[in-house]
């Protein structure tokens, strides 16, 4: 008996996306039973492929129920949501979307640490609420140009950020791991001497229990009062209450937070500090990035189905614990 379905989408990808998967394939949609896989049996038999996406993710439940399945495409570059080790285990392949989103990530760490800079975000409701006229001018912000930017986790993304660290005439050093001798910028073995080094601190490294509060206490310290911390990761690289108690006392300067340690959040914890910019996860959410970023899962589909081997797998490192 032939398969009835050649692919299992767990989570949709958007309408146009969705469809265009569809019209290809032999698609189950299983995103659409409030019970996903579990509302399922013998259709899953044969599945080898399955479609997800970072924020759905891919648990170790599900590999169970696909005893057939050889390759999981997921939209997003984080894999700390796919069980790597479950997959590791099983030889089954998983490819994420890296390279199509970095400049726009970069973009918004940079309108985060601008604004937690320059308070530009402040400054806009100050002019739309007639505080300006009201109550006169601005007050003085800090000065971005020049100043001296540190990255934890100079990857793809990290070094976009870097290099438009360049067009501000600022002088850039990383953390991570390995240090990387082709990068043009300096590296510190120890975070916490890049925090206090450095003016801005941006967390670009992957996300997951290995790097969980890498940003603690004692390296918001180091980062100090005049500093500004930016987080376009995840949200639980950074020790989020000791980064709140720190703005609080007037001991880190600001912070551009596009990812927090719950989400969705109401973050009102936030909401009085106008030194700290926030934005609701969107690093990657421009229209022409996503749209990218969809057509990366189609071609990773379309080689494993072609050819067995997927285009943009997770580097083998990576499925190290
Ligand atoms: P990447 O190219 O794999 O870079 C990750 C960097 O993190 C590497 O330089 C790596 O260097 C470093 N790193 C890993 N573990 C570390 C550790 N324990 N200590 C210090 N550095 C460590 O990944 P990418 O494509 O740039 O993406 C980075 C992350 O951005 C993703 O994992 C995702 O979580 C996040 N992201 C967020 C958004 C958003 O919407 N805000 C969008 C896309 C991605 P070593 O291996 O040498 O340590």
């Amino acid at each position: 008996m032939t398969a009835a379905y050649d692919i299992v989408q767990v989570a949709s990808l958007g309408p146009a996306f969705d469809q265009q998967l569809a019209s290809r394939y032999r698609v189950l949609p299983a995103w659409r039973e409030p019970q996903g896989l579990a509302a399922f049996g013998d259709e899953l038999r044969d599945l080898r492929v399955a479609v997800t996406s970072v924020r759905h993710g891919f648990t170790q439940a599900m590999f169970d129920a696909l005893p057939a399945l050889q390759a999981v495409c997921s939209w997003g570059v984080g894999h700390d949501t796919l069980d790597l080790q479950a997959a590791a285990r099983r030889g089954i392949g998983v490819s994420v979307t890296p390279d199509v989103l970095d400049d726009c990530v970069a973009d918004l760490a940079w309108a985060l640490l601008l604004s937690a800079a320059r308070r530009t975000a402040v400054g806009d409701r100050y002019v739309k609420s007639g505080q300006w006229r009201a109550l006169g001018q601005f007050p003085v912000t800090t000065r971005v140009s020049g100043k001296r930017l540190g990255i934890l986790g100079l990857g793809r993304i990290g070094e976009a950020i870097a290099r438009r660290g360049a067009g501000f005439d600022m002088d850039v050093r990383y953390h991570n791991r390995t240090p990387r001798p082709q990068a043009p910028y300096g590296y510190e073995a120890r975070l916490v001497d890049l925090a206090e080094w450095a003016d801005f601190l941006v967390v670009a490294c992957v996300g997951g229990p290995a790097t969980r509060h890498l940003v603690d206490a004692a390296v918001i310290r180091a980062l100090g009062p005049q500093g500004i911390l930016v987080n376009i990761a995840r949200g639980s690289v950074v020790d989020q209450a000791a980064a709140l108690a720190a703005l609080r006392a007037g001991e880190l300067g600001g912070a551009g937070l596009d990812v927090l340690e719950r989400e969705p959040t109401p973050a009102t914890e936030f909401a009085d500090l106008d030194q700290v910019s926030l934005m609701p996860h969107v690093g990657s959410a421009t229209r022409e990035t996503r749209a990218a970023m969809a057509q990366l899962v189609l071609d990773n589909v379309a080689a494993f189905m072609e050819s067995g081997k997927l285009l943009t797998p997770v580097a083998v490192r990576e499925w190290q614990p």
